[in-house]
């Protein structure tokens, strides 16, 4: 039988599924909002594979992620990060304290958000109203079924 390997981490493969074990199940993770591209998915684990230490990193911060499903739970467990809330087809692996916080965030408004609050926390000015201009913050809106 022919040797595959995962296209994302490149440890042995079932050659039916999209990646070995632990990759396809992140990748055929289910999420409640909305059908996921797996495609889009593939590719984002392929991105955010550091192959000299073996591990997925957070898009955003670097830190290294826990994927197994005894860590779910954790701060630092791997979580599918909408770029664009609400487009499937731009997704990025982030740790989930990080997803947290970007939750219903553009990445500019994060990062903008973040930098404001960075800024604070140094001692600088405090923020601009403008930094908490969300187009996607929906808060009031968001048990209503889409
Ligand atoms: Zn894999």
């Amino acid at each position: 039988m022919k040797n595959v390997h995962c296209p994302c981490c490149g440890e042995p493969a079932n050659p039916r599924a999209r990646g070995c074990r632990r990759c396809a199940r992140l990748i055929n993770r289910v999420d409640p909002r909305g059908r996921p591209d797996k495609d889009a998915r593939v590719k984002a684990l392929i991105a955010a594979w550091d192959s000299a230490e073996g591990f997925y990193r957070c898009h955003y911060s670097g830190v290294p992620l826990l994927t197994d499903v005894e860590e779910r739970g954790s701060p630092r467990y791997l979580s599918w990060d909408h770029t664009r809330p609400g487009v499937e087809g731009e997704v990025v692996v982030a740790a989930q304290v990080v997803n947290d916080m970007k939750s219903d965030m553009t990445v500019e408004e994060f990062n903008r958000l973040v930098q404001s609050l960075a800024r604070r926390i140094e001692g600088g000015p405090d923020a601009k109203p403008k930094d908490f201009d969300l187009k996607h913050f929906h808060r009031g809106e968001r048990a209503r079924p889409r």
